[in-house]
């Protein structure tokens, strides 16, 4: 199995999904000082990884949602590419209606006729499952409201990451 290590992959333009799990990439937020994943989300609603108050020198830029693994922006000739790093203090934060979750064991509750309820069963790096029921506007989103519960400790399971997910829409009852 691959170390739970952070690796950084040199990529010439923002990968579309993660070559090593397939899940979504996403900016790293510099300058978030000991904000905790979850703590970001609740605060900012928007997606994104912490990156912390230090910022290497040719620092990533993106990183996966799911796995952790980071990717640095290099120019055609493997050098690095001049960035310019996503600071928490320029980032605006998004509208609360943007969370939206629950579990097996609570109502959903729709705050809005654009959401719909999908189960996701996740499955974690080591074996657990567990199925989550959320309320997201379609099943990418609702994958990744779970991935990133899971990776931010709400789910209850010992794994950090989600190795494997399914979703299956819910049919809303008229
Ligand atoms: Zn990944």
């Amino acid at each position: 199995m691959e170390s739970l290590r952070t690796r950084i992959i040199d990529v010439q333009r923002k990968p579309t999904k993660c070559p090593q799990c397939g899940e979504r990439v996403v900016e790293i937020i510099y300058g978030t000082g000991e904000m905790t994943p979850i703590e970001f989300v609740l605060e900012y609603r928007r997606e994104g990884m912490v990156g912390g108050d230090y910022i290497p020198r040719n620092p990533p830029i993106w990183a996966c949602s799911c796995c952790g693994k980071r990717f640095r922006k290099v120019l055609p000739d493997g050098t690095p590419a001049p960035v310019k790093v996503k600071m928490l203090q320029n980032l605006r934060k998004k509208p609360a209606s943007l969370i939206h979750w629950t579990d097996s064991s609570q109502e959903v509750r729709l705050d809005s006729e654009s959401h719909h309820r999908y189960l996701v069963t996740v499955t974690t790096e080591l074996g657990e499952t567990e199925t989550l029921n959320v309320s997201a506007k379609n099943e990418k989103e609702a994958v990744e409201l779970a991935s990133s519960l899971v990776v931010e400790g709400m789910v209850g399971v010992k794994g950090i990451f989600c190795l494997k997910t399914s979703v299956e829409e819910i049919p809303l009852q008229k």
